[in-house]
């Protein structure tokens, strides 16, 4: 080869340490033997364990099976680009794109570009496409000069106009001209001020029909605040203006149903009239992204329409139905009167309201969840509906399927929630949050063998406040994800502080929430590669609800957090739905027995046979098994008798801050595993 030729090569494989992506000047023989290669790809080889040597084994796979086929595509065209699938020798799985430059009859150029992730990404691209497609809302996005960026597909079947035709307009192109400036000034003032409208708007369809919508205008912002676009989300009501353009666009739903705005409106006309109390049922179905995710959209149109029929049937013509948001209804009955009253026809319409369902051969089941309060004279209508909506939001909560009264109680407690939310937003800043580690031991030599990370909130507002209470609302405000990140980290940190002290591994708890973002293994990896912590120090825990709360995305991304190399444990085993089958399903590889069978085990026969059959089943699916919450001697007994392999609980210890821990390993170096210490002041 020339000099030139040379010289310019070390340019080239200078410039590609600079960037993202593989490369080797290679020969062209049986393996593709490597003359010289990147960084880059010394990592790749390293991440997944291929020769950085031979790039043979990188490239074959669907487009060419033997190095022959490829020399000889090369020959005739000089340059190819292909895609590899296949797995490393450790078993886990790469997919690569890959590019070969022919540069003489005997060498070549190649360059690979990881693209596991990207075809992820472009899956959750589709599905967000999916979404924004499949939603019943009309959805628009403005830019930052309110100009239309974004439309979806139920905008265009309400409006008439095709996204197409109505990129760049300013949405005040369909106003109606029933709602005067003021009311529109009124609008932008409270984006401006609040970053959030909502209300009743009156538009114009193509074909000139007016249509009244009941929409959400949210500001988007970037991270200096500055506003960059303008996100609204509406949904057609009913309203005696427009009967007949609502029943075309909202099919099945009968006209005598009125939005929020239109039952406020009645109340106020009946607490003029002195006709009080009225009782007030706000019903939710229970379940509805679920349905929706699993059985589609039109399962979810079928169950709204079924709830809306039953409770026409139950309710008109003495009481006023009204569809608040889409799978949401709220019910004035002035025929009931009195708390007790309420509180039986609550109960009743709950079994009235449960429907099970044949749809593609799979039976659903739908529940509701129903809150219920009076409207009086001392307050106005829309308060009444905003109790009844608290009282669902609460019933729910409690999983479901039940109802429940308003009382100024629950009002205190939403408040608290709102609060707490508040400061939870802040904690994170406000370096409030610790670990706490929980050690667990082998049943047999009381040896420590890891520990379980637990969350601590020390609030400057609350006080120490429990996680069974933040990490509910962590979850609904998507904090869980920040908070996830930083528990990963801060674990890995303290793994690195301990350094030879601790050898063991480190449990961490993932929320469904977690389990529900396919970049999950990815950024946990990025967090361990950072530290340099190898993934078998860092053990994940999921709970079997977790699992089953959007089975089709969990079971992905908990495949690659089993590919990665985590070890898995299913937790709190037994409180929840306990189907083996997830056992299999997930390859998982410890079992975490609940507290609640460890504490029933020593006083009932009956639990003792539950356990023993949990722990014998998961052997045999090659599962280990830790016991949670052992505090008594007669339960570890118990327990080792039952060859359960490793124990955690109060009995060992409670869970300890990482100085208090630091002791632990201390004095259980010292006992040697004669002695059992005890710390039992959890701080
Ligand atoms: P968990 O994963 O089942 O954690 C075990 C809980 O049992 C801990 O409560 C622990 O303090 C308590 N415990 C341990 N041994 C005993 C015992 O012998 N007796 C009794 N009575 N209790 C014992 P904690 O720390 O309040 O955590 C509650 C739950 O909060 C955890 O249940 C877990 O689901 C969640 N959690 C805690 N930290 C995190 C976290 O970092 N991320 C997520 N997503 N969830 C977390
Ligand atoms: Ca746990
Ligand atoms: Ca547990």
């Amino acid at each position: 080869m020339s000099a030139d030729v040379l010289h310019s090569l070390e340019g080239v494989s200078q410039g590609m340490e600079l960037i993202d992506m593989a490369f080797a000047h290679i020969a062209l023989d049986q393996q593709l033997t490597v003359i010289t290669c990147n960084a880059h790809l010394k990592q790749m080889a390293d991440q997944y364990h291929l020769s950085s040597k031979e790039i043979f084994s990188w490239l074959k796979g669907s487009h060419y099976q033997s190095h022959e086929e490829i020399l000889h595509q090369l020959a005739s065209d000089s340059a190819i680009t292909a895609e590899s699938r296949g797995h490393a020798p450790d078993g886990k799985s790469f997919h690569f794109q890959w590019s070969l430059k022919l540069l003489s009859d005997s060498t070549a150029l190649c360059f690979i570009r990881d693209i596991r992730w990207r075809q992820k990404y472009q899956d959750q691209w589709t599905l967000f496409e999916r979404i924004f497609n499949s939603g019943r809302a009309s959805v628009v996005v403005t830019d930052a000069s309110n100009r239309i960026v974004l439309a979806n597909k139920r905008f265009e079947e309400i409006s008439g106009y095709s996204s197409a035709e109505v990129m760049g307009f300013d949405p005040g192109f369909f106003s109606s001209g029933r709602q005067d400036k003021a009311f529109y000034r009124d609008l932008w003032n409270s984006l401006i001020n609040d970053g959030y409208w909502s209300g009743l708007i009156w538009n114009r369809r193509k074909d000139g029909r007016e249509y009244p919508e009941q929409k959400t205008i949210y500001t988007v912002q970037n991270e200096t605040g500055q506003v960059t676009h303008y996100f609204s989300s509406g949904e057609v009501v009913l309203h005696n203006d427009a009967p007949t353009l609502l029943s075309s666009l909202t099919p099945g739903q009968s006209n005598s149903i009125m939005g929020q705005q239109g039952l406020i409106e009645q109340l106020n006309r009946k607490q003029r009239d002195q006709q009080l109390p009225i009782s007030i049922f706000y019903i939710g179905i229970d379940n509805m992204g679920r349905l929706n995710r699993h059985g589609g959209m039109a399962l979810g149109d079928h169950i709204i329409r079924v709830t809306l029929q039953r409770l026409t049937d139950t309710f008109l013509p003495e009481g006023l139905v009204a569809r608040s948001v889409g799978d949401e209804f709220i019910i004035a009955a002035p025929h009931i009167t009195s708390p007790s009253q309420a509180e039986s026809i609550a109960q009743s319409l709950l079994s009235t309201l449960q429907s099970s369902i044949e749809y593609q051969s799979i039976e659903w089941r739908s529940t509701v969840s129903i809150g219920v309060t009076l409207l009086e004279s001392s307050h106005r209508p829309r308060e009444a509906i905003e109790q009844a909506h608290i009282a669902m939001h609460h019933a729910k909560e409690q999983g479901g399927n039940s109802s429940h009264f308003f009382d100024s109680k629950l009002q205190q407690i939403a408040k608290e929630g709102v609060l707490l939310e508040q400061a939870l937003h802040l904690a994170m800043d406000r370096g409030e949050f610790s670990l706490n580690y929980q050690p667990i031991v082998d049943t047999e030599t009381g040896a420590l063998v890891g520990a379980e990370a637990l969350l601590r909130w020390h609030s400057e507002q609350f006080g120490f406040v429990a996680p069974d209470r933040f990490i509910p609302i962590a979850e609904h405000t998507g904090l869980i994800h920040e908070l996830g990140r930083w528990v990963v980290t801060e674990v890995c940190q303290q793994i690195n502080r301990w350094g030879d002290a601790f050898k063991g591994s480190i449990a961490v708890n993932l929320s469904a929430h977690q389990l529900q973002y396919a970049g999950l293994a990815e950024q946990l990896m990025a967090i361990l590669d950072h530290h340099q912590v190898p993934v078998e120090r860092v053990a994940l825990e999921i709970t079997e609800t977790a699992m089953i709360q959007d089975a089709n995305s969990a079971v992905s991304v908990v495949a690659d957090l089993k590919e990665a190399g985590f070890m898995l444990s299913i937790d709190d085993f037994g409180t929840g739905y306990s189907s083996l089958s997830y056992l299999t399903r997930f390859r998982l590889d410890k079992l975490k027995v609940d507290r609640c069978f460890v504490q029933k085990m020593t006083e009932q026969p009956q639990e003792r046979l539950v356990t023993k059959a949990i722990i014998q089943l998961a052997k045999s699916l090659g599962m280990s098994i830790v016991a949670e919450g052992v505090e008594t001697d007669a339960q570890r007994a118990a327990l080792s008798a039952l060859e359960c392999d490793y124990l955690q609980g109060y009995l060992i210890s409670k869970p300890l801050p990482a100085y208090e821990f630091s002791f632990f390993i201390k004095s259980l170096a010292v006992a040697d595993g004669k002695e059992r210490p005890n710390l039992c002041a959890e701080a």
